[in-house]
């Protein structure tokens, strides 16, 4: 077979996605590969689909248990033999692996770092033919990288020691230099081939909302997206329950994650969310690792992140399947406040001496300047989150919520030296609350009894919301005309560049909608079925009710029998014999021979036999 056939045969798809054959080609040929492409784009296929083209077997290192299980399963699932090999394993699970892959019943063996060392599987190794080694999330290999193990150090040990050196390939979304140079001496590749593909996300879009309240804005978006699987990230373990527990009572099918639950609640809770039994997650950025379940439609996150590439990391965990998918990052004149909180209070690592502390804080920082820049800024999100990884964007991207909503700069300066003017009055005293209610000239028990009343600033903003006043606030915060202190209480106070400000050599503008503005131009795709008819939605409902009940025969999460997109491209075409069902993007041969017939007889039924036009245009 070819390696269009295979992309064919075992996994359904008709061409390749950017980067993915080149990779593959540099492998076949023999060479050292290194692929760095975001998130979602594909890169399990650039080795699996040279795997089960060459002769011997490929061993997959991986970080994760989760990982190695979603990988394998949905390899079983394509009618591909796999097995993984870590602690999961009863000793005489292990045993049983070792031999069934001494005997070559496995193309594809996924193995956990920590295994490469052991006495049995160096035996194994050293008596089959290895003619692959994959590293994926290579980044895990560099003691730069976020999340840095050191048994992926063991790799290269082990590659040496095999009787013949196998084509080493590595992949990860992580494109900084350091990174990318850490795998390519640590691994030591030999020449490799290194691609780096775009980025851009084109199927996800981007917004930035800021609610009224928070919690209103999800429970509503959760109802608009029915059974649609959804994460919810928030900063703290506390704000994680805090939500769990209102959706809960407004009866959402809702789990939870966080490093404060015992392993086993993790573990339930991963699971009710990856089988689809619980399709809403709220979570803190301990989930998310090890997930590759392929139709989440949409990332909310409840709390700015502390930085644009935990951002990206994050939000990118929707539509993997290459589906419509939206990210949209809730902000609040808070958030700034509890990014700056955490990175500040966060446990000292003991590996560094003050002077690399230091710097890392001050890294840090920056980086969350920036990303409290992408909640406020006007233009283009996604030009912005490319510009800041390093790509140009020519054009808007048109989906994403600067672009759909009308915008416009507003002059707030004169405002902003009321601001400055109060802040001094208070000499440093008090919070963003207090300084926006008493400008605003509010009517609160604790403005009396502080005595802001009586403060020459009261109420001279009071023709300006107290939402707009923080918005203010907020963006001198980020430009650094003020400062909060870093305890819990944020007192803020100005800098000296403030100064510029009161004499007029710096102006400050805030985006603002502007007055002819209307919702109803918003067009939003989240849902591949969205552009089915109402019976086509009908019939997706029919598809995916199947998809459950096989899915719960078979063990595995139902994206693992076939994606939404694939569900759709069923309702589109109508398949009525095995050609047409083929010709599915998604359905391969494996999957055709276990599923095909029950699904064309639910078509059959559903249209009786005829084809109807289901899409909109
Ligand atoms: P990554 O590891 O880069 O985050 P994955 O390898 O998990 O991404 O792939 C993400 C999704 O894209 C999977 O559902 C996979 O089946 C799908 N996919 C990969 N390559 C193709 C392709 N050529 N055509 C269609 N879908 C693809
Ligand atoms: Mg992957």
């Amino acid at each position: 077979m070819n390696k269009y056939e295979t992309l064919k045969n075992y996994f359904g798809y008709d061409s390749f996605r950017e980067g993915q054959e080149h990779l593959i080609d540099a492998i076949l040929s023999g060479r050292d590969v290194l692929g760095i492409m975001p998130t979602g784009a594909g890169k399990s296929l650039c080795y699996q689909v040279p795997a089960l083209m060459l002769p011997g077997i490929t061993l997959v290192i991986s970080p994760l248990i989760s990982l190695m299980k979603d990988q394998v399963q949905a390899l079983n699932q394509a009618g591909v033999h796999a097995a993984y090999l870590n602690s999961s394993l009863t000793e005489r699970q292990m045993t049983k692996a070792l031999q069934l892959a001494a005997q070559g019943q496995y193309r594809i063996i996924y193995v956990a770092p920590e295994r490469l060392e052991t006495w049995e599987f160096l035996d194994f190794a050293s008596k089959v033919t290895i003619s692959m080694v994959t590293v994926d999330e290579a980044h895990c290999i560099s003691q730069w990288g976020q999340d840095f193990r050191p048994s992926y150090l063991k790799i290269v040990t082990f590659i040496r020691r095999l009787p013949k050196r196998p084509v080493v390939s590595a992949f990860t979304a992580t494109a900084t230099e350091t990174v990318k140079n850490d795998i390519c001496e640590v691994l030591q590749l030999k020449r490799p081939k290194v691609l780096v593909t775009g980025f851009d996300r084109r199927n996800l879009y981007f917004g930035v909302e800021t609610p009224p309240s928070k919690d209103a804005f999800t429970m509503d978006y959760i109802r608009q997206h029915g059974r649609d699987s959804g994460i919810i990230y928030c900063a703290t373990r506390k704000n994680v329950d805090q939500l769990y527990e209102k959706l809960r009572k407004k009866k959402v099918p809702v789990t939870r994650y966080h490093a404060g639950l015992s392993a086993q609640e993790r573990q339930g809770s991963q699971d009710d969310f990856i089988y689809d039994r619980k399709p809403v997650m709220v979570a803190t950025n301990a989930f998310g690792m090890g997930i590759d379940k392929s139709d989440v439609r949409y990332v909310i996150h409840y709390n700015m992140p502390q930085s644009l590439e935990n951002y990206y990391q994050e939000a990118g965990r929707a539509g993997r399947d290459g589906e419509p998918a939206e990210c949209i990052l809730l902000f609040s004149a808070q958030d700034i406040m509890i990014a700056k909180f955490l990175i500040e209070n966060r446990e000292d690592n003991p590996d560094l001496d003050s002077r690399e502390a230091e710097k890392i804080l001050a890294r840090d920082e920056e980086r969350l300047r920036a990303m409290s820049y992408y909640c406020m800024t006007q233009e283009c999100l996604r030009r912005y989150i490319l510009n800041y990884f390093g790509e140009e964007m020519k054009e808007d991207c048109g989906n994403c919520s600067c672009c759909q909503k009308d915008y416009e700069k507003e002059d707030v300066t004169a405002a902003a030296v009321s601001v400055i003017e109060c802040i001094r009055q208070c000499r440093g005293r008090f919070g963003i609350n207090v300084i926006a209610g008493t400008l605003s000239g509010a009517n609160r028990a604790k403005l009396r009894e502080y005595g802001m009343e009586e403060l020459p600033s009261f109420g001279v903003l009071k023709n300006l919301s107290e939402g707009g006043i923080k918005e203010i606030i907020q963006q001198m915060l980020v430009m650094g005309y003020l400062i909060a202190s870093s305890d819990r209480y944020a007192l803020i106070r100005t800098t000296k560049e403030a100064d510029e400000i009161m004499d007029g050599r710096q102006r400050i503008s805030v985006r603002k909608l502007k007055k002819n503005h209307s919702e109803e131009k918003i067009h939003r795709h989240t849902h591949a079925a969205d552009s089915l008819t109402g019976r086509g939605t009908e019939l997706f409902e029919i598809l995916r009710g199947l998809r459950t009940e096989l899915a719960k025969e078979a063990g595995v999460p139902p994206y693992m029998i076939f994606s939404d997109k694939t569900l759709t491209d069923m309702c589109v075409r109508q398949p009525l014999n095995r050609a047409e069902m083929l010709e599915v993007s998604g359905v391969g041969e494996n999957k055709y021979e276990r599923f095909g017939e029950q699904f064309m007889d639910k078509i059959t039924r559903f249209s009786k036999g005829g084809k109807e036009k289901m899409y909109r245009d």
